[in-house]
């Protein structure tokens, strides 16, 4: 747990969030603002900053994150048709929160 950010505190359920998806390493939950049709952002239960910062350590918890990106496709149903999973790095990459994530959008086209 990192003082002061965010997605720990919804890791620690001391924030509310729209849980969508859940096990031992990673949480998944509703974007707040989402900017497609399904918007769902798939977080690494155990703080790592960026995908600037990760360490070999980190390999298998992000392996773990698009292993659940598969499962959301298969839970919302687009599968087939397809979706975008994307991660922002940084001040020029559009990171706004600095606790690693997966952007998971679907339902629209670009
Ligand atoms: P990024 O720009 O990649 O750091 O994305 C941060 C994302 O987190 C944005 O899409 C926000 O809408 C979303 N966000 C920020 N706070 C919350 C929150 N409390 N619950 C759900 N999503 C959030
Ligand atoms: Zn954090």
């Amino acid at each position: 747990m990192s003082d002061g950010c965010v997605f720990c505190r919804i890791v620690a359920r001391e924030s509310p969030a729209d849980v969508v998806y859940e096990d031992d390493q990673v949480l998944a939950f509703k974007d707040l603002y989402p900017k497609a049709p399904i918007h769902v952002l798939i977080v690494p239960k155990r703080h790592i900053e960026s995908l600037a910062t990760v360490e070999p350590q980190d390999a298998e918890v992000l392996g773990h994150c698009l292993l659940v990106a598969r499962v959301l496709g298969e839970q919302t149903g687009y599968a087939e048709r397809g979706f975008r999973v994307s991660c922002n790095t940084g001040p020029e990459g559009g990171q706004v929160v600095y606790h690693l994530h997966l952007h998971f959008t679907a339902g629209r086209r670009r």
